[in-house]
């Protein structure tokens, strides 16, 4: 067997860690950062960890900060105007997947002059114009450890994935003490996002044995800790395993991809602006139950390892467990359906096969234990939109 392994060059793990962000330039000579960030980091301060020691290191960093949730390619293209009209000689992502995923895609798109859709998968966007630092303040995407970068096609409403090693960053700080201002639903829809990578990733037809021990090691802390981090929030040690759990998975699913939640999910996000981890928890548990039978002794080792079945479970009994407390876990951490969530429900069926056909196109489900055809992927829509099935 031979497989590819890619992860970034550095990551730095642990409490306090942002505070060494000028070490950390310093090691690969870079002293001109442009800091991509979100509003709500700037108006909150948050920023401030990040910029305090670049200015205590002589480092004055420029912050571009208009970056949305599920960014779009309008928001790339804005910000890789700010990038050229600067000296910069790398990027900071700083926030949760969405900031990152703005920096990587901005690094991507600024390689040329072409449209963020001419990157999409397949193509191989291998290339970036510069240097992506991640620092994560969710316990969710993993952006910070993959070669992905999730950018929405304004005018299409399309979720489009970017793959390459253009998309990988080159260092990662890791620092759990950002996440303690987490909100309960992000904590919850990040965490959630992290297990569904750790699980697609565990039973991924791409997986292989690095990415199997990675996503193995995140389902054990995920599982050990997302209920914690959701109900104590203020749980250090909680929080710092769901850090590491994140990161673990996102290395886990950069090596292995993802497989059919993520193909689904991307077009619930796209079309009806449910946050990524969101749309993943409303079809969790019924697309863990679609896959049971093909991927058995995968998913009762991944119910074992998080805590959902007992050691002495059998791989019928463990797997089934798995889909029933991925169900329950739902209910614990108030996901709701589609339907709960406000979707208009004659907006949602007239865009199913629309859905379908972008899950398809994204080459996501093609990984999953048991690939469904574009029939499946409309049944199971139909079947999550006002059941926690
Ligand atoms: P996000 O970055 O969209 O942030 C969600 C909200 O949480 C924002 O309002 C943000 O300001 C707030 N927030 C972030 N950190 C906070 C903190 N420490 N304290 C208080 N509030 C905070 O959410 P996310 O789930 O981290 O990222 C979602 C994006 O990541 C989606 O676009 C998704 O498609 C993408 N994604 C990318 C990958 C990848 O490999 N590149 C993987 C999964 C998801």
């Amino acid at each position: 067997m031979s497989f590819q392994i890619v992860a970034p060059r550095m990551m730095l793990v642990g409490g306090g860690t942002v505070a060494q962000t000028a070490e950390v330039l310093a090691k690969f000579g870079l002293t001109r950062p442009l800091v991509v960030t979100d509003p709500f980091m700037v108006k909150s301060g948050m920023v401030n960890r990040v910029l305090e020691p670049l200015a205590k290191a002589g480092i004055t960093a420029s912050v571009f900060s208009d970056t949305i949730p599920e960014p779009t390619d309008t928001i790339v293209v804005a910000g890789v105007a700010v990038l050229r009209a600067g000296n910069y000689d790398c990027m900071i992502g700083f926030g949760g997947g969405s900031p990152i995923d703005t920096a990587k895609a901005m690094a991507i798109l600024a390689t040329g002059d072409k449209p963020m859709s001419a990157y999409k998968v397949p193509f191989a966007a291998d290339h970036a114009a510069m240097p992506v630092i991640a620092i994560p303040t969710t316990a969710g995407t993993g952006s910070e450890a993959t070669r992905f970068t999730v950018i929405t096609d304004a005018i299409r409403d399309e979720k489009m994935l970017i793959a390459g090693l253009g998309a990988l960053p080159l260092a990662a700080i890791v620092d759990y003490e950002l996440t303690f201002s987490v909100p309960k639903r992000t904590t919850a829809d990040t965490g959630v996002d992290a297990f569904s990578h750790a699980l697609e990733a565990y039973v991924s037809r791409r997986a292989t044995p690095f990415s199997d021990a990675n996503a193995l090691a995140a389902m054990d802390l995920i599982g050990a800790n997302l209920r914690k981090a959701y109900h104590e929030p203020d749980n250090a040690a909680a929080r710092e395993a769901m850090m590491l759990g994140a990161s673990l998975a996102g290395i886990a699913f950069t090596n292995a991809s993802v497989a059919l939640v993520h193909g689904m999910s991307r077009p619930i996000g796209a079309h009806f602006h449910v946050p990524h981890g969101l749309s993943n928890a409303m079809l969790l548990p019924a697309v863990t139950r679609f896959g049971l039978a093909a991927g058995l002794a995968r998913y009762a080792t991944a119910a074992r390892r998080s805590g959902f079945a007992l050691p002495t479970d059998s791989d019928e009994i463990a797997a089934e467990k798995l889909a029933d407390g991925l169900a329950a876990l739902n209910t614990e951490l108030s996901v709701p359906t589609p339907a709960g969530f406000g979707i208009d429900p004659t907006i949602w069926n007239a865009k199913l096969d629309l859905m379908a056909d972008q899950a398809l196109a994204s080459g996501s489900p093609a990984n999953n234990p048991r690939i469904p055809d574009k029939a499946e992927i409309i049944a199971l829509y139909r079947a999550v939109w006002s059941a926690n099935a």
